[in-house]
């Protein structure tokens, strides 16, 4: 049995009670947090044979969650910037994606949960992407926590040839990794069905996939709204904007987690939370080519609403840190509101709204006697985050991903004092150097020189 007792930091546990320690222990037994209180406390009850790590000057908060990232596409960062939606998608990311192999999507994975980890997130949902092995494999090893999805399409135009298949075939694929992967890495693993967009998904897989996830309990990642010319494609193709059709079809419900949601309607943001269908918003994405999802709106709704950081070709920065901080920047903006998204509401969305949003509320989202311990030990004493007249506003806008210390999984150290201790870091930043150019060359994908390259 293991037993770890944390002490003097700054605790921020996102509890129902909203409980901040200013000088706080955790005692981790296992991979559960035992204990939660002041340091005095819960120093005089720890049993002599546990481990005392001190943490002063130090905050403490839970493991970030990032709701929607597309870890096969950590390799393709950089392939896709400062070109239209067109040919983002038909001549880098399809082409990038659909020639990825089992092992380029394992090292990208890779990759992408080392930035995830550096960044303090413990638990993350992926998007939907080409091989749920080769991300199993990664997660397993990396110690995260995430719900996997495949990629799933079985209609639209100018798809490649190797990604087309029937609904049928896509729904037995899926069930299959359900089957395979689902509770594996003592429960790090999860799976989960997907739905890429309404512009590649029938109504039939639509709805059959509602069906097959209640029927197994688990959730749906679908990108939803996202632009303009979705809402109208589902308007003249199926007779209703995305989410009214979704609606009509059944397809709304509590294990939906609906990514970018951008092209609303205020009667469409009514039914989401009449369904209490979750929300991942995605600033970084957003500003680059989406528009502005109503995100305090839907707030204001009663809907849960997280963050992710969607992939590396349309955001760039797989840091959540990031993110948050757009977050609470860009409605203010919007709204010409500077009160509104305050840190405590950020910090909401990326802890305990993320959990429910994966559907993990049970055991993750807030520092409780009882769930999983994942946590990350903040260090703010750099030239950033100084002073600390406001510590929770300060994690929101003054924090960068080098303030993250420490962080757990499980109870179990991912990353201790910024050495990462669950895979060798230089290794895999030296495969994924030779992944990403051979996987170039195999898609036929050339850039052009933005200098007079000598
Ligand atoms: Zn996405």
């Amino acid at each position: 049995m293991s037993k770890q007792l944390l002490l003097n930091a700054h605790l921020i546990t996102m509890d129902a009670e909203r409980r901040e320690f200013k000088d706080g222990a955790v005692l981790i037994v296992d991979d559960r947090i035992a204990g939660i209180g002041k340091s005095a406390d819960l120093l005089v009850a720890a049993a002599p044979d546990v481990e005392r790590i001190d943490l002063r000057g130090r905050i403490v908060i839970p493991g970030l969650i990032n709701t929607h990232v597309h870890t096969s596409q950590q390799l393709g960062r950089g392939i896709a910037d400062d070109v239209n939606l067109l040919v983002w998608l038909r001549e880098r990311i399809w082409p990038y994606e659909s020639n990825l192999t089992e092992e380029d999507s394992y090292i990208s994975s890779l990759l992408c949960g080392i930035e995830q980890i550096r960044s303090g997130v413990t638990c993350f949902g992926e998007a939907g992407g080409q091989h749920v092995s080769g991300m199993a494999r990664a997660v397993t090893e990396l110690g995260l926590r995430a719900n996997l999805s495949r990629s799933t399409m079985d209609t639209g135009i100018g798809l490649p040839e190797k990604w087309q298949e029937t609904t049928d075939q896509a729904l037995e694929a899926e069930i299959a990794l359900y089957e395979q992967y689902h509770h594996t890495a003592s429960d790090r693993v999860r799976v989960w069905f997907n739905l890429r967009t309404v512009f590649n998904n029938s109504d039939a897989l639509i709805t059959r996939t509602k069906e097959l996830a209640d029927k197994y309990q688990t959730g749906i990642q679908m990108h939803v709204a996202e632009i303009r010319e979705e809402v109208e494609f589902a308007r003249e193709d199926r007779g209703a904007t995305t989410v009214t059709h979704l609606n009509r079809l059944g397809a709304l419900g509590a294990n939906l987690l609906a990514v970018h949601t951008v092209w609303l309607t205020d009667e469409e943001i009514q039914m989401f939370a009449d369904h209490d269908v979750k929300v991942s918003h995605n600033p970084a994405a957003a500003m680059r080519v989406l528009g502005f999802a109503h995100v305090p709106e839907m707030l204001d709704a009663g809907i849960c609403v997280s963050i992710g950081t969607d992939g590396a070709p349309c955001n760039n920065r797989m840091t959540l840190i990031d993110d948050m901080w757009l977050t609470t920047l860009i409605h203010k903006g919007r709204l010409l509101n500077p009160t509104t998204m305050p840190a405590e509401t950020v910090l909401s969305m990326a802890t305990n709204h993320a959990a429910r949003a994966m559907l993990w509320e049970d055991q993750i989202g807030s520092l409780e006697v009882g769930k999983k311990a994942d946590l990350v030990v903040v260090n703010p004493n750099s030239a950033n985050m100084l002073p600390l007249h406001d510590t929770a506003a300060n994690l929101i806008n003054a924090m960068q991903a080098y303030n993250v210390e420490s962080v757990m999984v499980d109870g179990k150290w991912l990353m201790r004092e910024h050495k990462l201790l669950t895979v060798n870091e230089e290794e895999v930043f030296a495969e994924a150097k030779r992944h990403a150019t051979t996987i170039a060359e195999r898609a036929g994908i050339k850039l052009p020189d933005r200098f007079n390259v000598q």
